[in-house]
């Protein structure tokens, strides 16, 4: 009731996945859910004036494309509201005609004078120029109490149908600007997103021309958002892929907080063994996220072995993954209040056990609550409650079907102390170390899944006896171009060879000094191939591999999809109500649909008999009495019994429609389809089945 264009979704948890994903949360602009309905492409476009403001990488693919942006690393708000009282008099003094008075030339040679949304005066066209470069000078100097984070837009009149002309000052707060150098003061001045758009803001020094170029960025990734400002190298990426690392970043395992024994999250994710990445851009260093780390350094070998690496699956040392590599848990906090247990006001509900009760001794402490360190399977005692007044006890059990371990329990009372103690934090921890299934990304927007873990005896070793921890296949690179990773492989290599970590903000590099250049001559100093390629020898024969393999080191993230959240699997199970088909859903233990595509598929192979199973036998296989002399299949009625004794298999069908005996044979059709015939017989639509 408030006539706003949304009235849902104005509001976003803070999730603390990883610190990226926290600290992207804050950066985070939406266009609003109406945009998304929107039929033209218009609303997504990244126009001139967003140069600078919002990050062009970092957006989803998909329905919020364009719409849901990042503000770039420098973009700030301006969140101070400044008293522009002395405003009106400052622009008196310079030459403005105050609103009140009339202007010494006419109307039609003077330009408005607009001061955050009101017309405050006049002033001649010759006129302006001079009082907005004056204007700037004092925002820049910060003379005459004039605000430093202004806008201040000179209009011209261009004599075409353009923005209307005026000279506009903005102070209010809730304006993105930011900082760019102003060359002729040779300092530093915040911008917005008005006053860009009538500015020559060159991007490196080579592209300032004099007299025309204003200002300068003050570095060349100064456009990217913090998540993209992230990836090393970005600017040899394709750009979908810088897209996809800014999407894939927010999902990584990390270790989002230090305290994770006093949170009380519903879910948090914590990667064991983080490292501190050998190769970065310097903003990684900018916003300490080495406290925040969210992935491994790993040896990665370019090679296509045996056929675990097909299709983006990879292949993972298994000496790696048993010395640690990627280890996590998920942290799962259970929150439990008596005071909402209650079912009647008056009834006392305490955390305890009923004295000798046999199904929790051992697993509960006599307080009614697990033993912090104790393991808890599927279906073991959670905690116990016992309402004082009765007498009774209750226990619940734990409901996961994963084990998790108690981490810690936690009794509250109320906000200040002073209740009793009615309320208890569980801590359980899962372990999650890496499985099969499991998805791992590199920063340039490579994800892969974990398909085998691989004996460290049966893995392809380098000259000097080295064995890689993740074998990653090549064809993997020629279409998606990510150049970014193999450059940070030969740095990678470089460092830890050198003992060093290397800068890998984008654009430092160029055509002329290369970053294969570079890396190549300081792998070639440490007495390694400049390429970064290594002769192998194949783990299962011995023999040298003919070609020459890329081994190099890339730091890789664990993602937080898992197959232990995710896989589903039915035998049988609980059914519709209605249709008797398997339910949908796989908390449920549902099945999966077995849509048309797939049904196509398997007609295409040929395999009716797999067919008739998926489709009939494990979903809604049921027997139908069928009259087959007037194809009735709702009319067959069973004899009524001879006497009481009598069994239902020496009973028979008849039709009751046309009475006529032995016509009633049994048909196996789907149970759907028996109820798809009532429901057309209640509609008064007869159904006639023909059977042969
Ligand atoms: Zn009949």
């Amino acid at each position: 009731g408030l006539g706003m264009l949304q009235d849902s979704g104005l509001c976003v948890v803070g999730d603390k996945l990883n610190f990226i994903r926290y600290l992207s949360h804050f950066r985070c602009v939406h266009r609003g859910a109406a945009f998304s309905q929107m039929r033209t492409t218009t609303v997504r476009k990244l126009l001139p004036e967003s140069w600078g403001f919002l990050c062009p990488v970092d957006t989803p693919d998909g329905e919020p494309c364009g719409l849901m942006n990042h503000m770039t690393a420098v973009c700030e708000i301006v969140t101070e509201m400044v008293p522009a009282a002395d405003i009106p008099p400052l622009l008196c003094s310079l030459g403005v005609t105050p609103i009140d008075a009339t202007p010494s030339k006419p109307y039609t040679e003077c330009c408005k004078v607009v001061l955050d949304g009101c017309m405050v005066g006049w002033v001649e066209w010759e006129l302006a120029p001079e009082i907005a470069e004056t204007l700037r000078r004092f925002k820049i100097t910060q003379e005459k109490r004039f605000p430093a984070r202004a806008e201040v837009v000179l209009i011209p009149m261009t004599g075409k149908p353009s923005l209307y002309p005026g000279l506009f000052i903005f102070t209010t707060p809730c304006r993105m600007v930011r900082p760019v150098r102003n060359l002729l003061y040779g300092r530093n001045e915040w911008i917005g997103t008005l006053e860009q758009i009538f500015m020559n803001v060159a991007s490196l020094e080579s592209e300032v021309v004099p007299g025309v170029t204003t200002h300068q960025e003050l570095f060349p990734h100064s456009i990217l958002s913090v998540v993209a400002n992230l990836i090393p190298f970005s600017d040899h990426n394709q750009s979908p892929r810088n897209m996809y690392q800014c999407q894939m970043g927010k999902q990584t395992m990390g270790f989002p907080v230090y305290n994770y024994r006093d949170r009380s999250d519903n879910k948090l994710y914590h990667l064991h063994t983080p490292q501190s990445p050998l190769v970065r851009p310097s903003m990684y260093d900018y916003y300490g996220m080495d406290s925040y780390p969210v992935g491994t350094n790993s040896i990665v070998a370019v090679i296509s072995y045996s056929g675990y690496d097909m299709e983006d699956a990879m292949i993972v040392n298994k000496s790696s993954w048993q010395r640690g590599f990627a280890y996590g848990s998920v942290i799962k906090v259970e929150s439990i209040d008596l005071a909402l247990k209650a079912s009647r006001a008056g009834e006392n509900l305490v955390f305890g056990v009923r004295p000798g009760d046999a199904n929790v001794v051992d697993k509960l402490d006599a307080d009614g609550l697990p033993f912090v360190g104790s393991v808890l399977q599927p279906g073991d005692p959670f905690y116990s409650f016992m309402n004082l007044n009765t007498g009774e006890a209750f226990t619940v059990y734990y409901p996961n079907k994963e084990v998790g371990i108690v981490d810690n329990v936690r009794l509250c009372s109320n906000d200040r102390g002073t209740g009793k103690f009615k309320k208890v934090c569980i801590t359980v921890r899962v372990p999650r170390n890496p499985t099969i299934g499991d998805k791992f990304a590199s920063r340039h927007g490579q994800k892969g899944i974990l398909s085998q873990l691989w004996p460290v005896e049966d893995m392809p070793f380098t000259e000097n006896g080295m064995v890689p921890d993740i074998l990653f296949n090549p064809h993997g690179f020629p279409s998606r171009m990510t150049i970014g990773m193999l450059i940070e492989s030969m740095a990678g290599k470089s460092a830890a060879l050198h003992g060093v970590s290397y800068d890998a903000t984008p654009f430092t590099f160029t055509e002329k000094n290369s970053a294969l250049k570079y890396f190549g001559e300081t792998l070639v100093s440490a007495g390694y191939n400049f390429f970064g390629t290594e002769k192998m020898y194949s783990g299962i024969s011995g023999l040298e591999l003919e070609a020459e393999i890329f081994v190099g080191v890339v730091y890789y993230q664990r993602l937080r999809h898992m197959v232990s959240d995710k896989f589903q699997v039915r035998t049988t199970g609980p059914r519709d109500a209605v249709t008797n088909q398997p339910v949908q859903g796989r908390n449920v233990e549902g099945g999966i649909r077995f849509g048309e595509m797939e049904r196509d598929a398997l007609l295409a192979h040929g395999t009716s008999f797999l067919l008739q199973d998926r489709l009939f036998n494990c979903s809604d296989g049921s027997v139908a009495y069928v009259c087959i002399s007037c194809g009735s299949m709702t009319s067959p009625v069973l004899e009524k019994p001879l006497h009481s004794s009598s069994v239902t298999s020496s009973r028979r069908y008849s039709c009751s429609v046309c009475s006529e005996v032995d016509a009633v044979e049994v048909v196996p059709v789907p149970h759907v389809f028996r109820y798809f015939v009532a429901e057309l017989a209640a509609m008064n639509i007869k159904t006639k089945l023909k059977v042969e």
